[in-house]
């Protein structure tokens, strides 16, 4: 610890939980409201800030400080978004092995000996969310795998295809840059290892007509479809959707995308990213507290009841 470390502790206080958002731009972000209902349901003291931190040099030494207020105690916990989450990979004194091998960290943590620690809570809610949409009870790898289609190839798809590779599935990445897929699921298949069945390409109707036979899931990683652009969709009008596959949209405004929407008329199920949202903020706070996943606090922020 810094002497300097040592002022900012000085107005700490241990049973007040100093957490917090790093992103840029955050206007729209409900992560306070998440935090904040699950504090209260713990009947725990404490905040939740927005940082809104620019990607320049200035923003980064910034980031780099927040880092060190973790260190010192300062503060207790920080959510790591866009454009962030790689920037504080190489600032934290250690990985979870999910964040390294997606390349991307979104929870930030004290660990029990006062090191820092980086992890990556969107692949495990990801997977919550996709196992209740194929109402899987079990959590055991391998045990509910099958065939999946990923569309777009950016940041979360990377959290997409590591969860999905690495509980057994068979995966197709199809992005409109077929470099982007095929950088993905090289980086992804070497994190994953031995046995690993990940294929990329581009992001054509033929493609997707292809990967269509045998699809058991269908998830969307692009923007096709978010507010404000809601009329976009990232699968062509005039082809039928995989049959009998299920749909995740990981796009959680507006609810219901068109893709969402032809999903559940051609009688898929069909779900949305808010689950997911939520639950990769349950499963922060649990790191920063030491408590079980607040999953039904945070879930009924959103109304979700499930
Ligand atoms: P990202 O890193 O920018 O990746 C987006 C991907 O979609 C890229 O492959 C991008 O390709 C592709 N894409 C963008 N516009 C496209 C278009 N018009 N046609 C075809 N492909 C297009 O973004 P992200 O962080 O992965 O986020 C993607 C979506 O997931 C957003 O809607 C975000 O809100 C949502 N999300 C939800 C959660 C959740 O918890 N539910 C978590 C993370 C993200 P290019 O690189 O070529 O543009």
């Amino acid at each position: 610890m810094t002497g300097r470390d040592m002022v900012r502790c000085d107005i700490s206080r241990p049973d007040f939980y100093r957490l917090g958002l790093i992103g840029y731009p955050l206007g729209h972000s409900r992560s306070p409201e998440l935090h904040l209902a699950a504090l209260a349901a713990a009947g725990l003291a404490g905040e939740y800030r927005l940082y809104a931190i620019p990607p320049d040099d200035v923003g980064r030494a910034e980031i780099a400080q927040k880092v060190a207020d973790l260190r010192a105690g300062c503060l207790h916990g920080l959510n790591v978004t866009i454009p962030h989450k790689q920037t504080v990979m190489p600032l934290v004194d250690r990985l979870s092995p999910v964040a390294g091998a997606v390349g991307a960290a979104n929870t930030l943590y004290r660990d029990v000996d006062g090191l820092v620690a980086g992890d990556n809570t969107d692949v495990p809610a990801f997977l919550r969310n996709v196992q209740r949409l194929l109402s899987v009870e079990s959590h055991q790898t391998g045990s509910w795998a099958g065939s999946a289609l990923v569309l777009g190839a950016g940041g979360s798809a990377r959290a997409v295809v590591y969860g999905l590779g690495q509980a057994g599935w068979q995966v197709r990445a199809l992005a409109r840059r077929v470099e982007q897929a095929a950088g993905l699921v090289a980086e992804i298949s070497a994190a994953i290892g031995q046995g690993a069945r990940l294929s990329a390409g581009e992001l054509s109707p033929a493609n997707l007509q292809a990967a269509s036979a045998g699809c058991d899931l269908l998830v969307n990683t692009t923007p096709l479809g978010m507010f404000p652009k809601v009329e976009g969709c990232p699968w062509p009008e005039d082809l039928p959707l995989p049959e009998g596959a299920a749909v995740y949209d990981l796009i959680y405004n507006p609810l219901e995308t068109v893709l969402l929407r032809r999903a559940r008329t051609e009688g898929l199920s069909a779900d949305n990213g808010l689950g997911m949202l939520a639950d990769q903020g349950a499963l922060a706070f649990a790191r920063w507290t030491g408590l079980e996943p607040p999953f039904a606090v945070m879930e009924q922020v959103f109304s979700l009841s499930y």
